[in-house]
């Protein structure tokens, strides 16, 4: 069966949510569209001498609210559709949580993991002299993403600093803390997922201390909100790397895992009581919450009519098909959308991006605490929407918060010209 485009998946959720949002159809045109798209080569001296060129990419989705904002990632699946997704993506959830920013996302199609530091080092710097006319604190502020982290923005804030003659921290966000980083920015997506999860699990009259987890993909999303919701007294039965699965049906130990994973990956994990399972056996595993935490398209119409979790919360972006949506929506399977329970790194970045421009650290309990009021009002603006619209899907809801918001703000500005 053919993987879902992105793109289609996420224009067929703005066609669902047209029905109940109060958006006009011509500006519904306009907000779909994505500004537009840069493709760029990225020559790259390798270790030994040669060129490679790979395709480098930044889409500009929509700015009415503030200047576009999302990530960078190093990937082989890279292309024009999906980053063209996820800045759509980005677009809604700094809507949904209502950050003064648009959306955009960018990424270089390449196989990191098997690159030195230094040839991704020279990747990140061409990336940013290509975009340096695009990106900046009021035009783009692009972060980190699968395969790019504090110091892949570190070496790009410093490519776009040298080319302004001048240092420019706000250009990008998720940096390294003594490089304006802000505190708390590593752990934000996760600690967002955490407290979407909680927020859901009480809606629905649970108890966070009282439930199974399973969680696919133990990165940086992934791990730490494994890690908080085990912290909160849930447990985490079963997760997956890249390498296949892990369960125990007593919780595994989280901690543990952090650590294992720093240098290795979970195919060679040996704990007494965990089972190796599949990465499939992860996402159907009947549990009370199951948190897909990888990539795209994680959670197909297969998984989705096998899946025994009472509610789900997407750390990644996409990772649900249309026709699972659908499917569990009719099921009667809550999903609280990555829109609204990933939005604690963009969030977190806002505030980044606000120190940077202050020139004033907070501190890591202010971060904190700012970000578990913006997403808890988040939940609670799209919960308020769902209670009002005729549909299951708390997907079409939180959509209709976004729409609404980037609708009105065009409507407001007006059409140039
Ligand atoms: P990451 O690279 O740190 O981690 C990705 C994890 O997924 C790794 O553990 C990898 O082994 C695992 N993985 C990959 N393919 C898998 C598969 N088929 N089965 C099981 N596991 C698999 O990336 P991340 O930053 O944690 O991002 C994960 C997702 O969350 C992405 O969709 C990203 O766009 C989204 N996201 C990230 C952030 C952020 O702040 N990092 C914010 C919002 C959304």
């Amino acid at each position: 069966m053919p993987e879902d485009n992105p793109y289609d998946t996420m224009q067929n959720q703005l066609e669902e949510t047209l029905q109940y949002a109060d958006v006009d159809e011509e500006i519904f045109e306009v907000i779909r569209t994505p500004d537009r798209v840069l493709e760029f080569s990225v020559p790259v001296r390798m270790d030994d001498g040669s060129i490679e060129v790979f395709d480098g990419y930044r889409c500009q989705f929509d700015d009415a609210r503030g200047p576009y904002k999302g990530g960078i990632r190093f990937h082989p699946a890279v292309n024009e559709d999906e980053v063209k997704a996820l800045a759509g993506w980005m677009t809604w959830k700094t809507s949904v949580s209502d950050v003064p920013f648009g959306g955009g996302k960018g990424g270089v199609c390449c196989q990191p993991k098997e690159m030195s530091e230094k040839e991704l080092e020279r990747v990140s710097r061409r990336y940013a002299k290509e975009v340096r006319r695009f990106v900046g604190p009021e035009d783009d502020v692009p972060a980190p993403d699968v395969n790019t982290g504090p110091q892949t923005m570190a070496w790009m804030t410093d490519t776009f600093s040298i080319l302004k003659d001048k240092t420019v921290p706000g250009a990008f966000t998720g940096k390294p803390l003594n490089f304006g980083g802000s505190e708390g920015r590593v752990e934000a997506t996760g600690r967002g997922i955490y407290f979407v999860a909680r927020e859901a699990v009480e809606y629905f009259d649970g108890d966070i201390s009282d439930t199974t987890v399973a969680v696919q993909g133990f990165g940086n999303v992934g791990s730490i909100g494994a890690r908080l919701l085990e912290e909160a007294g849930a447990d985490v039965v079963a997760v997956s790397d890249s390498t296949g699965g892990l369960y125990h049906p007593s919780g595994l130990d989280v901690k543990q895992l952090e650590e294992f994973k720093k240098t290795d990956s979970f195919e060679n994990y040996d704990s007494q009581g965990v089972e190796h399972v599949t990465n499939y056996d992860v996402l159907t595993e009947d549990v009370d919450v199951l948190i897909p935490a990888a990539l795209e398209n994680a959670i197909d119409i297969e998984v989705a009519q096998e899946t025994d979790s009472d509610l789900i919360v997407e750390g990644a972006n996409g990772p649900t098909t249309t026709e699972a949506d659908e499917h569990l929506v009719e099921r009667g399977v809550p999903i609280m959308p990555a829109i609204l329970a990933s939005a604690g790194g963009v969030i977190v970045s806002y505030f980044e991006w606000v120190q940077n421009l202050q020139r004033y650290q907070w501190t890591k309990d202010r971060v904190n605490d700012e970000l578990e009021r913006q997403i808890v009002d988040a939940f609670e603006d799209t919960m308020g929407a769902w209670e009002e619209i005729e549909t299951d899907s708390v997907r079409t809801a939180a959509y209709k918060v976004a729409m609404e918001r980037v609708a009105e703000t065009h409507e407001t500005r007006g059409l140039f010209v």
